[in-house]
C-alpha cells in the first residue's frame, strides 16, 4: 500500500502534496479497513441489546471506548462520544454552566478556536460573566494570568492544549493545578494534541477534555469528551436530549462505524506515538531549517520549543499569502489560517491576539505535516516556496 500522498513511485506529482494536516487528516487506510464491516454486515444498533446484531455493535462501541481511554490513560466510563470537538466543547461549556448559579464566571482566552469562543460569547449573552484572557506573543496562556482572573464565582476555565494555527502547547499541568487549588473546573480543547503528544489523565489535573477523530487519521464527524468521574466527580448537564445514550450525556443512536474508526485511530496513534513524533518532528525541522536558509526574511510563529510536531507557521515578509498559495496550489495544499474560519475574511484572531501586525498576518502560511508526508515531499515544497517567494517579492517590492 502506498501511504505517500502526493508523489508517485515515478517521482512525479500526481496530486498536490497534502500539508494541511492541522485542518484535517487523511483517514488511515487501516482505519478505513476497521470501519468497513460496520458499513456492511455489522449494521446493528448498539442499543439493541436483545439480539446478536445489537450486541456485536454494542461490544464494538465499548472496545472503541477502551481504545480511546487507553490513549489518554483514563477510565473508559469517562469517555462520551460526540459528533466532534465542536460538540465536545459545547457540551463542556454549556454542560458545566447549566446548573451553575446565575451570573457565574467563566474564563477562556483569546487564542482559542471559535468552537470555544463562540459558545463562551453565547454564555455571556445568557448572563454569565466572561473573561477572555490575553495570550503571550507565542499564543500561549500565562498560568499567572489564570490565577489572577479566578474569582469567588468562577466555575470553569478553558484553555486549549495546543493551538490549531501556530502549534504552541499551553502549560496545561500548571493551569490545571491552579484551577484545582481554587476548586474551579478545568476544560482543555485537546483536538490538536491528542494522538500527537502523550496525555496521561491519571496524572494531569484536567476535568474535561475534547478531541476529534479527523485530526488523528480517523473519520470526520466523530469525537469525544472526557468527563472526569472521580476526584472530582463531575456533574454535567446534557445539551442534547432524547433516549439517554452515552450515560445520559449525549442522546442519539450511536454512529458505530465512526466510533470504531475513532477507536482504531486512537490505538494506532498510541502504538506509533514515539516513532511518529520523531518522524514528523524531523520532517518539520527539515522544512523549517531549509526554508530559513533558502528564503530571506522568513519569520516562524508560535512557541519555539513547546509545540506539537508537524505544525510550521511561517510569515514571508512582503508576500501576500493568497498570492503565494495560488502559485503553490498545484504543488502543495497548505492554508493561510484555520480552515474553520477561512470563510471569514477577517485576519486571524489568534495572530492578532499574539500581537502580529495585519500586514504580516496577510503574509503567513500554515504548513501542517503528518503521518503520510515524506522527505521527498518536503524538498519539493521547499523548492517551490524558494522559487515563488522571490518572484512575488519582485512583483510587489517591500515598501
Ligand atoms: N478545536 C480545535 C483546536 C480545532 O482545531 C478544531 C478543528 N479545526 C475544532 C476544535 C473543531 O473540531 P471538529 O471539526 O471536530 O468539530
Amino acid at each position: 500500500m502506498n501511504l505517500s500522498d502526493g508523489i508517485g513511485d515515478d517521482g512525479m506529482s500526481q496530486r498536490p502534496i497534502y500539508m494541511d494536516n492541522n485542518s484535517t487528516t487523511r483517514v488511515d487506510p487501516r482505519v478505513v479497513e476497521a470501519i468497513l464491516p460496520f458499513l456492511s454486515e455489522e449494521y446493528g444498533n448498539a442499543s439493541s441489546v436483545t439480539h446478536h446484531f445489537g450486541q456485536r455493535a454494542g461490544s464494538a462501541v465499548e472496545s472503541a471506548r477502551e481504545q480511546v481511554a487507553r490513549l489518554l490513560t483514563c477510565n473508559s466510563k469517562e469517555i462520551v462520544f460526540t459528533s466532534g470537538a465542536t460538540e465536545s466543547n459545547n457540551l463542556a461549556l454549556f454542560g458545566v454552566t447549566k446548573h451553575a448559579a446565575a451570573g457565574s464566571h467563566v474564563i477562556v482566552n483569546a487564542a482559542e478556536h471559535k468552537a470555544i469562543l463562540d459558545p463562551a460569547k453565547q454564555l455571556e449573552r445568557d448572563g454569565f460573566q466572561l473573561t477572555v484572557l490575553p495570550v503571550s506573543n507565542h499564543g500561549t496562556v500565562e498560568p499567572a494570568s489564570v490565577a489572577a482572573a479566578i474569582q469567588h464565582n468562577t466555575v470553569l476555565v478553558s484553555a486549549m492544549f495546543a493551538n490549531n494555527e501556530v502549534g504552541s502547547i499551553n502549560p496545561i499541568e500548571e493551569i490545571g493545578s491552579i484551577c484545582r487549588d481554587a476548586n474551579v473546573l478545568f476544560h482543555t480543547d485537546a483536538t490538536q494534541a491528542v494522538g500527537k503528544v502523550p496525555i496521561n489523565l491519571e496524572e494531569l489535573p484536567v476535568d474535561l477534555l475534547s478531541l476529534s477523530a479527523h485530526k488523528m487519521y480517523g473519520p470526520k464527524g466523530i469525537g469525544a469528551l472526557f468527563v472526569r468521574r472521580k476526584s472530582p466527580r463531575l456533574r454535567l448537564q446534557p445539551i442534547i436530549y432524547g433516549g439517554g445514550h452515552e450515560m445520559r450525556l449525549r442522546s442519539g443512536t450511536l454512529a458505530v462505524h465512526q466510533i470504531v474508526g475513532l477507536g482504531k485511530a486512537c490505538q494506532q496513534c498510541g502504538d506509533m506515538m514515539d516513532e511518529e513524533f520523531a518522524q514528523t518532528f524531523e520532517l518539520t525541522s527539515q522544512l523549517r531549517n531549509k526554508l530559513e536558509s533558502c528564503v530571506p526574511n522568513v519569520i516562524f510563529n508560535g512557541h519555539p520549543v513547546n509545540r506539537i510536531p508537524g505544525n510550521l507557521h511561517a510569515t514571508f515578509e512582503g508576500v501576500n499569502s493568497d498570492a503565494l498559495m495560488n502559485k503553490l496550489k498545484d504543488i502543495v495544499a497548505v492554508s493561510s489560517g484555520s480552515a474553520c474560519t477561512t470563510a471569514d475574511p477577517e485576519p486571524s484572531h489568534v495572530l492578532l491576539a499574539m500581537g502580529i501586525d495585519e500586514e504580516l498576518i496577510d503574509s503567513s502560511i500554515r504548513f501542517g505535516l503528518g503521518r503520510f508526508n515524506t522527505a521527498k515531499e518536503v524538498d519539493a515544497v521547499i523548492d517551490a516556496v524558494a522559487r515563488f517567494v522571490p518572484q512575488l517579492r519582485q512583483m510587489a517590492p517591500l515598501g
